[in-house]
């Protein structure tokens, strides 16, 4: 941001900061009740061997896990090969089902810890990438959170239909085109 930016006077950076705090008050107002309605997702999806690493568990090729095009071996299963586990694999399908969109991030999860944490099901739910060191729903930002409650379907059972069905998003909001740039550049 420019130097000559003045935090207090200028609109849009007041704008700007006064979103961030509200994102921040909305995620900590919804942590307590995301933490326990994720405990309930960990209580229906079954138990897992606690052995498996994720890479055991997803098929090779899977998009856009594996992505071989410059490379003679698969690196996302590079030192782990796949392997069939009935509870495990019954775990991964029961989150599939859960899934919004069937396409649940693995890439953050650890899913040798499934059967202990329930965070680590909930990361299933959260945006494809960067997210595997989030080690809690207070550590993640607003986004995070969201992003459980519109993936994953149980919070159908909770909130009311208008909250998960969110309108499009406006053109005009400087936020929004930023994502559009981003998306444009990918
Ligand atoms: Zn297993
Ligand atoms: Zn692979």
């Amino acid at each position: 941001m420019a130097a000559n930016t003045n935090l207090f006077t200028d609109k849009e950076t007041t704008n700007w900061v006064k979103a961030s705090i509200a994102l921040n008050v909305a995620k900590q107002g919804l942590t307590n009740f995301l933490d326990t309605q994720l405990q309930n997702v960990h209580a229906v999806v079954g138990r897992s061997c606690r052995n498996c690493p994720i890479e055991k568990l997803i098929p090779c090729p899977t998009n856009p896990y594996c992505n071989r095009k410059k490379l003679n071996y698969c690196p996302f299963h590079k030192s782990q090969k796949p392997q069939l586990c009935p509870a495990c694999d019954h775990v991964k399908q029961n989150i599939i089902l859960q899934h919004r969109n069937n396409g649940p991030s693995w890439r953050n999860t650890r899913a040798e810890n499934w059967a202990q944490d329930y965070w680590e099901i909930g990361k299933c739910f959260l945006p494809p990438d960067g997210y595997s060191s989030v080690c809690s729903v207070q550590e993640s930002y607003f986004n995070g959170v969201i992003s459980i409650m519109l993936n994953c379907l149980h919070f159908q059972t909770c909130l009311s239909s208008s909250c998960l069905s969110p309108s499009p998003p406006d053109k005009k909001c400087p936020l929004e085109k930023i994502i559009q740039f981003k998306k444009s550049r990918v």
